[in-house]
């Protein structure tokens, strides 16, 4: 795959880049090791300082970066504001909180006393150089919310962003270089995903997080497993949005929630509610009403204000995503809405907001993620057919349900397989929250204490 920005709204490629060679990736590992020697000295209120100067920095750019976003993977200008100003957010949250997360923990001595301490401590130090390897579905969101807490900790970050969006991975390695972190501490390698193996068993790199696909998923956890370095896994989700009949008086409510929740980020979110499982009481109604509400969506400029959704963000998306509709289709499921590409867009990778209806588990998409604005519609009679039906699916990243019963509350958040559950609402990260997945959805969390613990090295200091 080229680096390259390609503009999925026209098609047209607004500029390619050189992947860097051996020499300059060696350069900049070797800067990234020398780098953390300096930062993991650094105290909490001089990395705070930094961090917020990158948030304040952020904020200022934030249309100019918007606008690099938007050309590059197609989301809505609105959408990449509010991508910006959530990353200056996380940024400014963790400049806030990371010294008590990460404060010694004191166990009492009588508790350890039969270890023959007189006293011990559990203290969080830093890992080192950690790379990470990035999607370009939230070009920035997914990299701060990993490079946030990292900094914080006293980590050196190595980006390898997706091979589309050159830009915005430029611009994040300058912006922190800019805040006045030290030179090293933050860097973007553009490389191809060729390059990513020998960076990652590079001895002076510590460990790795990847948010992508399965298959990235697979390669980095195998050649990190191999070379004993821990990693973080956000992978797919097809996560379920279940409306039982408690929600009855709340329908609206939950009909513009899951339509927005569905087609956010113009389908392409890992945590975008995929799979609709209706009570058969209000089905009908919440079809009838899904299905107008997605046949209104706008779809078209993404820089537009007008627009609600626009083009899945690469040719070959689109195509997996006609493929996995094509498949439904053939197999007997119903397009209650769209089907196909919008004939008013014949330029770009626009896909109509489709609502399919009929799945049943011989249908690829059933089991695959549908990366673009695609949901599916299932009728079930009861809970367990719910919870049965949320739960089969490989993935298990988030999961939203809407319900007002509390039994029925209790029974979601113990039984489904996800590491979100979001009642009456839809699922989204919040620095203090963690967040990630279980299943093929991947392991580790990010964000909140748990997200800037991944990175530490736990270590007992003991005192006889
Ligand atoms: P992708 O193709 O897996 O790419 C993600 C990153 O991995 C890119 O930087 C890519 O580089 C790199 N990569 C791909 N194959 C690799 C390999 N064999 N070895 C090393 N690196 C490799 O995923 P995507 O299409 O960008 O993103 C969509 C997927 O990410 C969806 O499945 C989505 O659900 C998931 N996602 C998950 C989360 C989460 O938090 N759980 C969040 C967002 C997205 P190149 O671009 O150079 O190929």
């Amino acid at each position: 795959m080229p680096i390259a920005s390609v503009d999925p709204a026209t098609g047209r490629t607004l500029e390619t880049f050189e992947p860097m060679d051996a020499a300059a990736v060696e350069e900049r590992v070797a800067k990234a090791a020398r780098a953390f020697r300096e930062h993991r000295e650094t105290d909490f209120a001089t990395r705070a300082a930094l961090m917020r100067a990158a948030a304040d920095l952020l904020d200022g750019e934030r249309d100019t970066i918007a606008r690099t976003m938007t050309a590059e993977m197609g989301k809505t200008f609105a959408s990449a504001r509010a991508e910006a100003a959530k990353c200056a957010k996380a940024m400014r949250w963790y400049a806030d909180h990371a010294e008590e997360l990460l404060a010694d923990e004191h166990p009492d001595p009588a508790d350890v006393a039969d270890s023959g301490a007189e006293r011990a401590v559990v203290r969080y130090r830093p890992l080192g150089v950690v790379l990470a390897v990035m999607p370009w579905n939230f070009p920035l969101w997914q990299v701060v919310r990993f490079a946030a807490p990292a900094l914080m900790a006293g980590n050196t970050g190595l980006l390898k962003h997706a091979s589309n969006v050159p830009r915005t991975a430029l611009y994040l390695g300058d912006l922190f270089h800019r805040a006045g972190f030290a030179d090293g501490c933050f860097q973007t390698l553009l490389v191809g995903s060729g390059a990513v193996e020998d960076v990652l068993r590079d001895p002076r790199v510590a460990a790795a997080t990847l948010t992508g696909s399965e298959g990235a998923g697979r390669a980095v956890a195998a050649a990190a497993g191999d070379a004993i370095k821990p990693t973080v896994l956000e992978l797919g989700g097809s996560d379920p949005f279940v409306v039982m009949s408690s929600a009855a008086a709340e329908l609206d409510d939950a009909v513009s929630t899951a339509v927005t929740a569905r087609v956010q980020n113009n389908g392409q979110s890992c945590i975008a509610a995929k799979r609709f499982i209706v009570h058969e009481d209000v089905y009908d109604a919440f079809a009838e009403r899904f299905v107008r509400a997605m046949e209104r969506l706008t779809v078209g400029d993404p820089m537009d204000d007008s627009t609600d959704v626009g083009p899945v963000a690469t040719e070959q998306g689109r195509a997996d995503l006609e493929e996995l509709v094509e498949d439904a289709l053939s197999r007997g499921a119903a397009a209650l809405c769209g089907g196909g590409r919008p004939a008013a867009l014949p330029d770009g990778w626009f896909y109509e907001p489709t609502v399919l209806a009929g799945v049943t588990d011989a249908m690829r998409i059933h089991r695959e993620e549908a990366f673009g604005p695609v949901a599916t519609l299932y009728r079930v009679p009861d809970l367990d057919a719910a919870v049965a039906l949320a739960n089969d699916t490989p993935f298990g990243l988030s999961s939203n349900v809407w319900t007002r019963d509390a039994d029925e509350q209790r029974r979601f958040a113990r039984d489904l397989e996800a590491g979100g559950v979001f009642f009456n609402g839809m699922t989204a990260s919040h620095p203090a929250l963690p967040f990630g997945g279980v299943k093929r959805s991947g392991y580790g969390r990010e964000l909140s204490a748990q997200g800037i613990r991944a990175f530490c090295n736990v270590t007992t200091v003991w005192f006889g």
